[in-house]
């Protein structure tokens, strides 16, 4: 039997190329900086943690609390939420009701979601600021 006949071993043409292919995707998608956070593959102080949302403090507080609500699921921003995300905002605010809690912020506290360029937000996965500890002023800037 010649080399095109045969049982097929792993140095075959097609099966080097497919693998090839796989293996470049996933070197081409980027993940958001917060699923390497999620991933412990960058380093943050985790405030809070569940199946759907995690919460990190900011790495630039603008309060003496100030933590960020963040879905495991890399949405970009609000914008882009669909009905079916529904369980995971749900799981945000009720998380931000938790940690608000557990860190003596029963004077109060306020939630801030920034969307899109006018909206001041600098990372595309979807966040919730959850800011505490100080007198809020108001408007927002
Ligand atoms: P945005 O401007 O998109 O509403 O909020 C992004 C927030 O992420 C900012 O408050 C910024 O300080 C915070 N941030 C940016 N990079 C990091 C990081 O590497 N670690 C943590 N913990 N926070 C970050």
């Amino acid at each position: 039997m010649g080399e095109q006949g045969g049982k097929r071993g792993p140095c075959n043409r097609a099966e080097t190329t497919k693998r090839d292919r796989e293996v470049y995707l996933v070197g081409m998608t980027d993940r958001t900086l917060f699923q390497k956070i999620h991933a412990r593959e960058i380093p943050a102080r985790f405030v809070y943690e569940d199946d759907l949302v995690f919460a990190i403090h900011d790495i630039d507080p603008k309060a003496p609390f100030h933590c960020l609500i963040i879905p495991v699921k890399p949405i970009p921003s609000l914008a882009a939420v669909t009905p079916e995300d529904a369980e995971i905002l749900a799981a945000i605010l009720l998380a931000s009701r938790k940690i608000a809690k557990e860190n003596g912020l029963a004077q109060g506290w306020r939630i801030v979601n920034n969307v899109g360029l006018h909206g001041g937000q600098t990372v595309a996965h979807l966040h919730f600021h959850l800011l505490g500890g100080r007198h809020m002023g108001w408007p927002p800037g």
